[in-house]
């Protein structure tokens, strides 16, 4: 284990067999319809993505988006587009990869951005979910975890950049941060 992590919460074979039954999930309810673009938001959510999408059993193409919320002045929710999408979501179905739904902010602001470019239906999937922080009436249509309030790292999650590459998610020690 890294000396940084106060313990494991969830393991790295935890993490694969749970992709395993989303992926199968997904793949039911998208079956004999027009496949979904995966939307991944960079870069919490590659590990995941790459993990997921061994078992989407559908001609599914995915794509990034960077975001990032305004700090300062601007309103609450409001968020930044550093990468935009390089394909056009007009009349698509869209599966939205995200590594944490936490206040739920992210979720809703990137959800709205992909209703105004004309995407026809939005469903979210995120690996973890940590509802105690919802601030925003949301919820992904997928879930990997359900984890309590508390600052984890590893499999894509990061702090100041790093952690990203850690094969499970794990409790950050807190004298790292205070
Ligand atoms: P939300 O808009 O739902 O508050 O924020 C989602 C983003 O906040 C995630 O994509 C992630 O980047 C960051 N985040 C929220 N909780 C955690 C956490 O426990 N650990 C890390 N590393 N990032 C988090």
């Amino acid at each position: 284990m890294h000396q940084s992590v106060e313990k494991i919460l969830i393991t790295q074979e935890e993490i694969v067999a749970r992709a395993k039954e989303l992926g199968k999930e997904i793949s039911e309810l998208y079956q004999g319809k027009k496949p979904p673009i995966l939307v991944a938001l960079l870069k919490g959510s590659v590990p995941f993505l790459s993990e997921l999408i061994k078992y989407i059993e559908l001609d599914i193409e995915f794509d990034f988006m960077d975001v990032s919320s305004y700090e300062g002045t601007k309103s609450l929710g409001d968020i930044k587009i550093n990468k935009d999408l390089e394909c056009s979501v007009k009349d698509e179905t869209i599966l939205l990869v995200e590594d944490i739904v936490d206040t739920g902010c992210t979720l809703k602001e990137v959800t709205r951005i992909l209703r105004n470019k004309g995407a026809k239906d939005v469903k979210v999937v995120s690996l973890l979910d940590k509802p105690d922080r919802r601030i925003v009436d949301i919820r992904a249509d997928f879930i990997g975890f359900t984890i309590p309030d508390e600052f984890v790292i590893g499999f894509g999650l990061d702090y100041n950049q790093k952690y990203r590459n850690l094969p499970y998610i794990g409790v950050l020690k807190r004298e790292i941060y205070e």
